[in-house]
Parts: C-alpha cells; sequence; structure tokens
C-alpha cells in the first residue's frame, strides 16, 4: 500500500485570518487516492480547530502565529511579519508519527506565499531524503518559472485540469491512480481530526473576465458541477461530519442561477426542513446583476449567513473597461434592496471595494464607499494583489519590473504602503462608517 501525506503549509505574512479556508485541491487529490487504496494524511498546517484556536464568528477566526525574521525584499515594509499555523514540534512530530511516505504533495495558494511551502518541502526532505514530493496550487499555475528555479519540489503541479493532475499522479505512482477517473464531488474531509466548518466549491472560473482577476487566468474555460450531486453532497458533509458552517469557494457561484445556485439552494432548503440547522457563507464575492428577488429569497431560506457583493469601484466606465461590463451602479443597490428585501440584515451584508489598483485613484475608492453606506450595508476594503499573466499585472509591472521576478511583492498588503496617508484616511472612513451601521442594528 503506498503511503502519501498530503502538505498544507504555513502561512508567512502580516496578517492571516481563516474565513473557512480549506485546501480544497489537495484534499480532492487525497481523497481519490484514499479510494485507490493509498493511506493517506494530511498535515494542514492552518488549521485553526487543530490548533485549538477560537472561533470569532460562525467558524471563521484568526490563525495564531509568531514573529519571525522580515524576508529582505519586504524588509522596507513598516509592519511585523509572522508563521501563522502549527509550530514546529507539532510538524516533525505529525511527520514522524505516519512514517516514511511514497510521495509527498504540498501546495501553495497563493503566489506571495511560497515561503511557507518551501519550508515545509525543507523540513520534509531533511526528515526523509529521498522521498520524492510534488508541489501545486496557484503559486505553481501563476509562477512556474519562479517555483521550477527555487522551490526544490521533485514535480511540480501547474495543471488546473483534473485529468491532467491525475496522469501526472498516476506516472509517479505507477498503477495505483487511475487516470480518466473524474474529480470526486465528495470530498474527504475525515483527514482532519477536528472539523468546524466544510469549504466547496461547485464551479471553475468566471465568465466576466475582469482585468484584476485570477479566476479567468486560472480557468479559462467556465464550468459548473451537476446540482443534484452538489446538494447531495452537503447533505452528506453535514451528516457525516456534524458542520453547521460551510463556505462556497466560488468565482461566479450566481451566474447562470436558474439551472445551477436555484437548484443547489432548493436542495438545501429541502434538507433544512428536515430538521438540519445549517449557516452558509459567501467570502468571495458575488455577482450583483445576478441577485434577483427570487435568488436572494432562497439564499435567505437556505440559511446564507455571510453574503459579500463585488462593487469593486463605482466609478462610471469601471466596470466597462475592466470587467465585461459586469455591474452597475443601479445593478448594486437593485440587488442590496432585494437581499434586504428578502431578510438580510446589514451585519450579514458587505461590498467588496477595492483599493491600490493602478489606475484608480484614493478619491474614487472614497467615493465607492459612499456608494455602499448609502445602500445601507457594510464595505469590505479589498486590497489589490497583482496576479500573473493578467492585464492588470502588466500595468502594475511597467511601474515596478521586479513584480515579475519575486512573487512577494504581490502580497496585497504591500499597496497599503505605496500612499500610507491616503490607505489610512480611506480605512478610517470605512471603519467608522461600519461600526456606525453595526451600531445602529
Ligand atoms: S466577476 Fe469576480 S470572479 Fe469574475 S472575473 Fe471579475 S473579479 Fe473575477
Amino acid at each position: 500500500m503506498k503511503k502519501i501525506l498530503l502538505v498544507h503549509p504555513w502561512i508567512e505574512d502580516i496578517s492571516a485570518y481563516d474565513f473557512w479556508i480549506k485546501p480544497l485541491g489537495l484534499l480532492a487529490v487525497g481523497t481519490v487516492l484514499k479510494e485507490t487504496g493509498c493511506e493517506v494524511a494530511l498535515i494542514d498546517c492552518v488549521d485553526r480547530a487543530g490548533l485549538g484556536a477560537p472561533d470569532k464568528r460562525f467558524g471563521a477566526g484568526k490563525i495564531p502565529g509568531v514573529p519571525i525574521t522580515k524576508p529582505a525584499v519586504l524588509a522596507h515594509v513598516p509592519r511585523h511579519f509572522k508563521r501563522f499555523g502549527m509550530d514546529d514540534v507539532s510538524f516533525d512530530a505529525r511527520l514522524h508519527a505516519f512514517g516514511r511516505p511514497d510521495l509527498v504533495l504540498v501546495t501553495c495558494m497563493m503566489t506571495y506565499s511560497y515561503t511557507g511551502a518551501f519550508r515545509a518541502i525543507r523540513r520534509v526532505r531533511a526528515a526523509y531524503p529521498g522521498v520524492p514530493v510534488g508541489l501545486g496550487g496557484n503559486y505553481v499555475s501563476l509562477c512556474l518559472t519562479h517555483a521550477r528555479k527555487h522551490s526544490g519540489a521533485d514535480f511540480l503541479f501547474p495543471e488546473k485540469s483534473w485529468p491532467a493532475i491525475a496522469g501526472r499522479i498516476t506516472r509517479i505512482l505507477g498503477a495505483a491512480y487511475p487516470a480518466g477517473r473524474p474529480a470526486p464531488t465528495l470530498i474527504d474531509f475525515s483527514f482532519y481530526p477536528k472539523l468546524r466548518s466544510v469549504a466547496v466549491i461547485t464551479s471553475r472560473g468566471c465568465p466576466y473576465r475582469c482585468t484584476y482577476c485570477a479566476a479567468p487566468r486560472l480557468f479559462p474555460v467556465f464550468s459548473q458541477d451537476d446540482p443534484a450531486r452538489v446538494a447531495a453532497a452537503l447533505a452528506f458533509y453535514t451528516e457525516r461530519y456534524a458542520v453547521r458552517d460551510i463556505a462556497f469557494f466560488d468565482d461566479a457561484f450566481l451566474v447562470g442561477a436558474a439551472r445551477h445556485c436555484h437548484r443547489i439552494l432548493e436542495g438545501v432548503i429541502k434538507q433544512r426542513k428536515r430538521g438540519l440547522d445549517l449557516r452558509f457563507h459567501l467570502p468571495n464575492a458575488v455577482h450583483a446583476g445576478a441577485i434577483t428577488e427570487t435568488t436572494a429569497a432562497l439564499m435567505f431560506e437556505a440559511g446564507f449567513k455571510t453574503v459579500r457583493i463585488g462593487l469593486e469601484n463605482s466609478t462610471p466606465g469601471f466596470h466597462a473597461d475592466r470587467s465585461s461590463r459586469k455591474l452597475t451602479n443601479q445593478a448594486f443597490e437593485r440587488a442590496v434592496g432585494h437581499l434586504t428585501a428578502a431578510g438580510f440584515t446589514a451585519a450579514e451584508l458587505g461590498a467588496y471595494v477595492l483599493y491600490g489598483l493602478p489606475g484608480l485613484t484614493p478619491a474614487s475608492v472614497l467615493k465607492t464607499l459612499k456608494i455602499v453606506h448609502a445602500a445601507g450595508i457594510r464595505s469590505c476594503l479589498a486590497t489589490y494583489s497583482p496576479v500573473p499573466g493578467t492585464p492588470d499585472f502588466e500595468r502594475a509591472a511597467q511601474a515596478n519590473p521586479m513584480l515579475r521576478q519575486e512573487p512577494l511583492l504581490h502580497n496585497q498588503h504591500l499597496c497599503c504602503h505605496d500612499d500610507p496617508a491616503s490607505y489610512q484616511q480611506i480605512r478610517d472612513r470605512a471603519n467608522a462608517v461600519n461600526h456606525a451601521l453595526m451600531a445602529s442594528l
């Protein structure tokens, strides 16, 4: 029996918050390997339940961290750097408890998080010299040349297509992995000793192709799973793992609503009527233009508790230039109206407002905040992170060519330091109005 170890590494950054995150691609690979007879274990360095970290709201919360030396390239950033997640003694103990694996698979989700993944690879190598190590995730897909040069992994998995990943693992492991098998709808979350929430993804990519977003770059073809199978998977998770909180990580959950999310939500509503007490969350933005009266009512009845709308910027022409006309300010206001009429409170709703995107002025960000607050919901300030291969990355790289060589400089927190006074003013304004709004509830 082949022994496979999965590793979701530490986050080394300025801050780290767990919005129900799970390494779904890694878990999907692990699920199929386990079903085909391999012995599979997971070390999730940032699993807050395993670390005993307290929840803040609905199973989300801060990941504990310890101060570390800042990478030299970030020496100019006036913030402390930390390693978030499991301590080294626990990590090494878990490595040794599993025994020598036949293959180790490490994931790295953000381009600017690679230092945590490289560290995991080094520790695995020190414990088990000669064991092959594979590295995948968005970092590898978006920064393949950097990963080839610096990661130290034996195999890189830049593919996002499931058959391609399955084919590669088949070749590494021999006959143990059946090539051609579809991606599993049911993820095996029993790799987690304690589980407070699960994450799901029911579609890949997004048809809007915004010039700053990773979704169209990672998944050029938009696809959605069978809604009946998704609804069955949600029922299975809640019964098997007794979790209440489920987060959808789709980039375009509401696109084609009648054929996709309505059918999932109708399935969920049936389960709620059988007594399942569920809370759903949409930490990724949803499209305001897709929020009709029917969609809002179904979302409320299904038990959504966290809904984030992607407004990004309200400047006339912004969405025509950068997002295939996905939204108008009127469509945003209509969407908020439908959601509040359905029963959602301001505490459950928020709108993402983008800061730091090349070409967007601080004045336009302040104006967008006003529009969000006038609609009666909270703003969620999202700082821009350059995504290699997107048109806005090219704009950003013209101003700072080092972005092409050093993924640590993609860190979303860095754009706050280009113009700290403006950022602080915007942040203070957003916080003040958000607090006033919450106090009025
Ligand atoms: S609409 Fe959202 S998910 Fe789709 S491309 Fe634009 S930013 Fe990305």
